[in-house]
């Protein structure tokens, strides 16, 4: 451990080079530092692995008085703690798990300016005890990590966030920053608005992990596809590196235990982690995975968050993940350290099946059902585009770019059917029932009309009698629901309102004169003998 040594009205520079070793800020960190350093607040969005903790760290020290840190996770506060600690920072944590006499020691160095860094949990700073505790000392910066959380409809959202907008007028003159690893348009204009934010200088790095290949297949035999790719990506990289860690994500407790048993007795360094686990067995697989080469850790999506492991050379999904930033965010965990690395994933029908029911069993009203039913609809479109991957997902955080050439569907184009005539019929389906009647619908009742399905809506709203009721009876359920996301991936169709109705968009017009051309990826979720059937 170095001395702990005061750092304020050091040169910026000197303490990077001094507490972390580097002598180069990277990307924007230079400029954020210096805006915050000048008192100005920040939002700050940076992939994982981007480099976001120097951020507010280097101008917590660098500032007069002690920079407060909001931390979602305790256990990520522990670990950032005690490595600034090793390195000779005056750093501190305030949570639940501490004994009283532990918690009097940091308050009381914290009260007498003793400490450059004060981490402290979310649901700490909706007390006014703890409000009232931080106006007696001195704050030097504000930071709020994984900001998101803020969004409501966001994937990852914590209440106790709601009251850190607070904050603002708690203290008015130190400078706050919001910062996160994931964030689409919306969420980050959310983030700003309630963290009050309106006069922050806004830091947006590219999200482009180029050094992550992605690719996703559809399942079949779920654990011997995983244990294929694995293999194979073992022998690959086994010649250059030796044995490569990865992380398997599964939804349940039951499918992480199960999965990492059979890649057990396939030869593979395979250990299980999940919070049903006892506390010790988790300590104890997770340390194995830190501090060993080659083992792979099969876990639920509470592990993750915050491990800093550099050199995880896959991360893998053997279920759908519920969003996009969700997916975005638990693939970032793959090759911080810029190497190589794969996010691979098999989806199936079992998993929308499972996630719709889940939607429509969630507590919460109509809009927000919509909302997560949009999430994974977005999910789904990443998954079954015949476009570049990277593309699809960085479209997805608003920012526009080319094929990557990293991806599956970059490096083999993927099989596709003709789909004009099917979109035809449900494009025009729309317009009549817009024009005739000046209704619109969602997808599970077009689809009905489609398929000529004999529903009590169908027949109250005589919609029996339109002229393509039954047009497309040759598709199931399924093929249509993939029709559908994939047209609306490409815009041809838009969603509305809080039940999601459909509506033509730009391209449909193209569409529907034959002259605009509808290739859809075969190779989706569809029942045997439709033509989404999955072909060997
Ligand atoms: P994030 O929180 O954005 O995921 P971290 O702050 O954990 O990122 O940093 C990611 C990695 O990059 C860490 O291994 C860190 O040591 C390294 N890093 C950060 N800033 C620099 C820099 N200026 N030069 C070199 N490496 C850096
Ligand atoms: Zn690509």
């Amino acid at each position: 451990t170095a001395p702990r040594r005061d750092f304020t009205g050091v040169d910026p520079r000197a303490v990077l080079h001094e507490v972390y070793g580097y002598d180069t800020f990277r990307g924007e960190q230079g400029s954020i530092v210096e805006h915050v350093i000048g008192g100005g607040d920040a939002v700050v969005l940076m992939p994982t692995g981007g480099g976001k903790s120097v951020c507010y760290q280097v101008p917590a020290l660098v500032r007069p008085g002690t920079g407060l840190v909001v931390s979602p996770l305790i256990a990520l506060m522990h670990d950032q703690v005690d490595a600034l600690v090793a390195n000779g920072v005056r750093a501190a944590y305030l949570n639940s798990t501490q004994a009283p006499p532990e918690r009097a020691a940091v308050e009381r160095a914290y009260l007498a300016g003793e400490l450059d860094l004060l981490y402290v949990a979310p649901e700490r700073l909706n007390t006014e005890t703890t409000l009232r505790f931080l106006a007696r000392g001195r704050l030097s910066v504000i930071a709020i990590d994984e900001a998101h959380c803020v969004s409501q409809w966001g994937h990852d959202f914590r209440p106790d966030y709601l009251a850190l907008g607070a904050l603002a007028e708690r203290f008015p003159g130190v400078p706050r920053l919001a910062l996160t690893a994931t964030a689409t348009p919306a969420t980050h204009r959310e983030m700003t608005e309630r963290l009050q934010l309106p006069q922050a200088r806004h830091f947006v790095s590219s999200f482009d992990r180029p050094n992550i290949q992605y690719r996703i297949e559809t399942k079949t035999d779920p654990r011997r596809q995983l244990v294929a790719f694995i293999r194979r990506f073992d022998s690959q990289a086994r010649s250059t590196t030796g044995p490569v860690s990865g992380i398997v994500y599964a939804l349940s407790r039951k499918s992480v235990e199960q999965t990492a048993e059979f890649l057990a007795g396939q030869g593979i360094d395979a250990l299980p982690y999940h919070a049903g686990l006892p506390a010790e067995t988790r300590a104890a697989n997770q340390s194995r995975f830190l501090r060993e080469d080659g083992v792979v850790m099969v876990a639920t999506i509470a592990f993750g968050m915050g491990i800093d492991k550099p050199d995880v050379r896959f991360v893998a999904h053997i279920d759908l993940p519920k969003s996009v930033e969700g997916y975005y965010q638990e693939t970032g965990r793959a090759g911080r350290d810029g190497e190589p690395s794969v996010a691979w994933m098999a989806y199936g029908l079992g998993d929308v099946v499972q996630q719709r029911r889940m939607i429509d069993q969630s507590p919460g009203d109509r809009s927000f059902k919509t909302r997560l039913g949009q999430h994974l609809d977005a999910m789904l479109a990443l998954c079954e585009t015949i476009g570049c991957r990277r593309q699809n997902l960085l479209g997805y955080f608003g920012e526009d770019s080319g094929p990557c050439g990293n991806c599956d569907t970059c490096l083999e184009a993927p099989e596709t059917w003709d789909g004009l005539v099917p979109a035809q019929k449900l494009l025009s389906t729309i317009v009549r029932l817009q024009r005739e009647r000046g209704q619109a619908f969602g997808a599970g009742h077009l689809i009905d009309i489609l398929r000529g399905a004999s529903t009590e809506r169908v027949r109250q709203q005589g919609h029996d009698s339109l002229s393509t009721y039954g047009l497309g009876a040759d598709l199931s359920e399924q093929d249509w629901r993939s029709v559908i996301r994939q047209l609306l991936a490409r815009g041809i169709l838009v969603a509305r309102g809080e039940y999601g109705t459909l509506a033509l968009g730009e391209p449909a017009a193209g569409v529907l004169k034959g002259e605009t051309a509808v290739p859809l990826r075969r190779d989706v979720l569809g029942r045997s003998g439709g033509v989404g059937r999955v072909r060997k």
